[in-house]
């Protein structure tokens, strides 16, 4: 895919991307899902990360056991995986995140979040952190789609709420499955790999660019949109 000509909007990702949650998300899923006899590695859980939490159960409990597992059965785990992510120190903002969201806010560009998380805790303190930066009509969360990633839903949603199509957008994502949702929405996609993933699944699922943090984007940032001629706007 080629990058924007018409740059108007930066769809980020939450989880990895915003906030270094990842490894308690991880650690979460690990301890819980063993708890119910259902075998699940912190670095397995990397590589569904952005799957909805029922997406994520099914699919482990269908290896061990064949079939969806029970309704009653999904709800108990993701309770008590939520409840076991909270007890976790309060996840701290990704370094070079909130430098990257001011320069695309100063130049212009209308920053959305797009996340398959439903994890309030989170949701608020996006504001406390990144204050200014997300306005709720321009947020695409657990409570909006049907479909999580890898389908392309809640990034068709993200471009809806912004107000602009695909080619007039980039995608931050540090999730294979969350690139494939985003190739899939036909924008240009933006990895970085802040996980202990090897890069090269984020280029397999469909990443055009990658970077190996979110400062390493945020230093890239200026640069970027001067190659490809996209002047920021003045405030
Ligand atoms: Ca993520």
């Amino acid at each position: 895919m080629t990058f924007p000509k018409h740059l108007r909007a930066v769809l980020f990702d939450m989880d990895g991307v915003l906030f270094n949650s990842m490894p308690y998300h991880a650690a979460a899923w690990h301890t819980v899902m063993e708890r119910h006899g259902l075998h699940l590695s912190r670095e397995e859980a990397y590589l569904h990360e952005g799957r909805t939490g029922t997406g994520t159960i099914n699919i482990v409990y269908g290896r061990q056991y064949g079939g969806e597992a029970p309704p009653e059965l999904i709800e108990t785990i993701y309770a008590e995986k939520s409840r076991e992510f909270s007890q976790y120190p309060e996840p701290e903002a990704m370094p070079g995140a909130w430098e990257l969201l001011l320069q695309v806010k100063a130049g212009g560009l209308i920053p959305v979040l797009v996340t398959g998380s439903g994890q309030r805790t989170l949701l608020d303190r996006l504001n406390h952190q990144f204050p200014g930066i997300f306005t709720s009509d321009h947020m695409v969360t657990a409570f909006d789609v049907r479909y999580g990633k890898p389908h392309p839903e809640p990034y068709l949603m993200g471009l809806k709420k912004a107000g602009v199509v695909a080619d007039e957008a980039v995608v931050v994502e540090n999730a294979p499955i969350g690139v494939q949702a985003a190739v899939a929405a036909g924008i240009y996609t933006i990895a970085v790999n802040t996980g202990p993933l090897d890069a090269r699944v984020l280029l397999e699922a469909g990443a055009d660019l990658l970077y190996p943090s979110m400062q390493a984007l945020c230093e890239a940032w200026p640069q970027l949109l001067k190659e490809h001629s996209i002047e920021p706007r003045r405030l």
